[in-house]
């Protein structure tokens, strides 16, 4: 477990009370605060010259991270690893687990193929998913050629050739476009020269394999690399996986502290494909590599991946401000919500659907739902009224009138002493009851 800002106070000189208690060397104003920034990563271990010997070497082994983080990819980039908990209620999981898409040199639909996968796209609550990345398999005398095309177009790239000679001419563009290198041969000096220029992946059939060669790799001073579990995608492979995962999280144990990769062929039955792959995605990939593209696989993949990875301590939020939704004109329609995402695309979504085009005002309430932030007062007569002004929306409309949600009815009074020129209407509880509401209110 990591030290804590108290814990590590308790080495410190004002703790002890000595002399140098409070001298401000580390550039921290007590002996305290410092403490508690060397317990959020914020400040060194060496910024005090009057740390003892105990503490750093305890510092060291139980505050070190306790996954590695690796990024691959150069204008565009994907980072992957970096977690610090088995559970995402613990505290959050940090960096989602990538997805990339294997594609053969020797495709013969290769640039169809290429085209796809670079042209695939969904959206999200607002938020535009593409493939991660894209393994490139060296089985044809054009490997370089195309490697250079996939690594041209800026997509994290896997490359997976089997020695270091196939890819050595390359060396300059491997070096600035950094793509993920797997060296089927694996070989200690092709591996070590490789990791020296860009991260590579290491493969195992099971988590010992994988710790004795990372272990020999990470004592020869490779840090930058990914796990391949070489195994089958079958009801035990959790087993496997919570393993290596458990290994780095709570043993700590630095050969197994390294993201996590798996290659999955799809056996097209996309119900099997999608309970295999959701396992995977949950216990405990940190990057996964399909054979091939399936659109309405990856749309529920992306879902479930959205939703595991998103960090409930913080809300979903859209910029507060005036949007315009579909084709207004002067006698468009005006209402008001909170900034909470979920909230906002309800609304939108409704409001799409209709033949006029009307306005929305969001206001800045902290990303929180209409009731939470009306019981918060994040959405109060004085958040709305200050949003209403700043949106300038009487420039826009010819009329007064403005709809505010059902559930904060008990909020009429309060905006329209704010906003006395308005007429402020309640609206309905449930954004779907909004098509009817608006065709009939006035
Ligand atoms: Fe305390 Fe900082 Fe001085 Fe060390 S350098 S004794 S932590 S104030």
């Amino acid at each position: 477990m990591a030290l804590t800002g108290i814990q590590i106070f308790k080495f410190l000189p004002g703790a002890k009370k000595t002399s140098n208690a409070n001298c401000k060397k580390c550039g921290c104003i007590t002996c305290m605060a410092y403490a508690m920034k060397l317990a959020k990563g914020e400040a060194n271990i060496n910024s005090c010259p009057f740390i003892e010997e105990e503490l750093k070497q305890t510092f060291s082994h139980e505050n070190r991270k306790p996954q590695t983080k690796v990024t691959f990819g150069s204008k565009k980039k994907i980072t992957i690893g970096d977690e610090t908990v088995m559970f995402r209620h613990d505290k959050t999981f940090v960096n989602p687990c990538g997805f990339a898409i294997k594609i053969s040199s020797s495709d013969k639909n290769f640039d169809k193929k290429l085209k796809k996968i670079l042209d695939y796209k969904i959206e999200r609550i607002g938020e535009e998913f593409r493939i991660d990345s894209i393994m490139l398999i060296n089985d044809s005398s054009d490997f370089v050629l195309k490697a250079k095309n996939v690594l041209e177009t800026n997509t994290p790239t896997i490359l997976v050739t089997d020695n270091v000679g196939s890819i050595k001419n390359s060396i300059d563009l491997i070096r600035e476009k950094q793509p993920l290198i797997y060296l089927t041969e694996q070989k200690l000096e092709d591996l070590l020269y490789t990791e020296k220029i860009t991260p590579i992946i290491i493969d195992g059939k099971n988590p010992k394999e994988l710790s004795q060669k990372s272990a020999t790799l990470q004592k020869a001073g490779a840090k930058n690399m990914v796990l391949n579990l070489l195994q089958e995608v079958n009801s035990n492979i959790i087993e496997p996986l919570t393993m290596l995962r458990r290994s780095a999280i709570e043993k700590k144990f630095e050969p197994l502290g390294l993201p996590v990769m798996m290659n999955y062929s799809l056996c097209n039955n996309i119900a099997i494909d999608t309970i295999k792959l959701a396992t995977l995605i949950c216990k405990y990939c940190n990057l996964l590599v399909l054979d091939q593209l399936n659109s309405a696989l990856l749309s529920a993949l992306i879902t479930l991946r959205m939703n595991i990875y998103t960090d409930p301590q913080k809300p979903l939020q859209v910029e507060p401000k005036l949007y315009e939704i579909g084709e207004v004109n002067p006698n468009s329609k005006v209402m008001v919500t909170t900034n909470f995402a979920l909230t906002y695309f309800a609304v939108v979504n409704e409001l799409e659907g209709m033949a006029e085009g009307s306005y929305l005002i969001i206001t800045d309430s902290d990303g929180m739902s209409v009731l939470t932030a009306w019981s918060a007062s994040k959405f109060t007569g004085e958040i709305i009224a200050k949003a209403v002004k700043n949106s300038f929306i009487t420039e826009k409309i010819n009329h007064k009138n403005i709809i505010i949600p059902g559930l904060a009815s008990d909020l009429l009074e309060e905006i329209r002493e704010e906003l006395p020129e308005f007429n402020i209407i309640a609206g309905p509880n449930e954004a779907t009851d909004l098509p009817e509401f608006l065709k009939n209110c006035f």
